[in-house]
């Protein structure tokens, strides 16, 4: 089995209970973890794979909680870093209007700092780049952008998730999908939504966007579309794939149980790049990857909700 790195952001999503009211007027949060690299890296472990996290969070209880967090679920957390910067807080509520009311505080994730005894252990295993933050500067993106170029020279399966947040990017969303080229460009595999997968294209039609998409550079495109399913697009395979019927609660994490599927199946390859090969092979592990998503809008929250082995082979 190939270990997967997951790198990225691991902080508290402070959730506002009374939804409907704006973030000045809520009173009582709770506590969630999250970042999406980490739920991914959770998603892995959960359904038995072997999944490293990169990340760094403060020496404060929060971070204290996240680790143990990420520990709880199995995930090896030997190569997160810890900083004296407070770990960073996401502040969210949804406003009556049904428009996301945001507050960012961004503290420990973004002082990341690159390792280069890492580089070894990326050697024909996979790496997953996932971040919401980490183009968003500071030692974070100096070190995602590193550890880019050391997973290519390692031969390592490249997979790249933009993790596209509206509130974090308001009006310079150019300059979000100028620091994407580069994963675009050298990932093997691309998870987007619907959203970022018409922004980075600069194109509406699915089909004309998923050429775009290729001419940059990624072979492997999957665009998941909620309860229709995932488009997949290769050089030898176009299709719908559908999923899975389920009443969903809570939709947040679905993308990361998706990934973290497609991504664990694939770690039990002995080749992860010969998975362009076996076309009837892919589309079942897309099978998996939309049950696996399916079944995380089941429940609240986004790692209490993701599916073990046994829920999904
Ligand atoms: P995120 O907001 O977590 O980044 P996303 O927009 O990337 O998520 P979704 O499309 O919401 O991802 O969900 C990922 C996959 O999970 C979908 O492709 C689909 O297979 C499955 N899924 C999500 N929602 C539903 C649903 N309501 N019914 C059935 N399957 C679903």
């Amino acid at each position: 089995m190939k270990t997967i790195y997951c790198i990225g952001e691991l902080l508290i999503d402070f959730v506002a209970e009374n939804q409907g009211s704006d973030l000045s007027k809520a009173e009582v949060f709770t506590k969630k973890p999250g970042g999406a690299p980490a739920n991914v890296a959770c998603a892995i472990a959960k359904l038995g794979g072997d999944s490293k996290f990169i990340g760094c969070v403060g020496l404060d209880p929060f971070g204290t909680f996240l680790l143990d967090v990420l520990e709880q679920n199995k995930v090896d957390t030997s190569l997160a870093q810890r900083s004296k910067t407070f770990t960073t807080l996401a502040y969210v509520s949804i406003a009556a209007d049904g428009e996301r009311d945001f507050v960012f505080s961004r503290g420990a994730d973004k002082k990341l700092k690159y390792d280069s005894a890492i580089k070894k252990g990326f050697e024909e295993n996979m790496v997953h780049f996932g971040a919401a933050t980490a183009l968003l500067g500071g030692g974070l993106e100096e070190a995602y952008c590193r550890y880019l170029f050391d997973a290519l020279t390692q031969k390592a399966f490249i997979s790249f998730d933009p993790n596209f947040r509206g509130d974090l990017w308001k009006g310079e969303e150019k300059i979000f999908v100028k620091k994407c080229m580069h994963f675009i460009e050298k990932a093997h595999l691309c998870k987007f939504s619907l959203e970022e997968a018409q922004l980075l294209s600069g194109e509406k039609e699915l089909e004309k966007a998923c050429a775009i998409l290729h001419e940059i550079g990624t072979q492997i495109i999957t665009i998941t579309l909620g309860e229709k399913g995932t488009l997949i697009s290769t050089p030898s395979l176009k299709q719908m794939v559908a999923t899975i019927k389920v009443d969903p609660i809570d939709t947040t994490g679905a993308g990361d149980a998706f990934i973290g599927c497609l991504l664990y199946q694939i770690s039990l390859l002995n080749d992860p790049h010969l998975i362009l090969d076996d076309n009837e092979r892919f589309v079942e592990m897309v099978e998996k990857a939309n049950k696996a998503g399916a079944l995380t809008t089941k429940k609240f929250g986004a790692i209490p909700a993701l599916p073990g082995h046994d829920a999904i082979f």
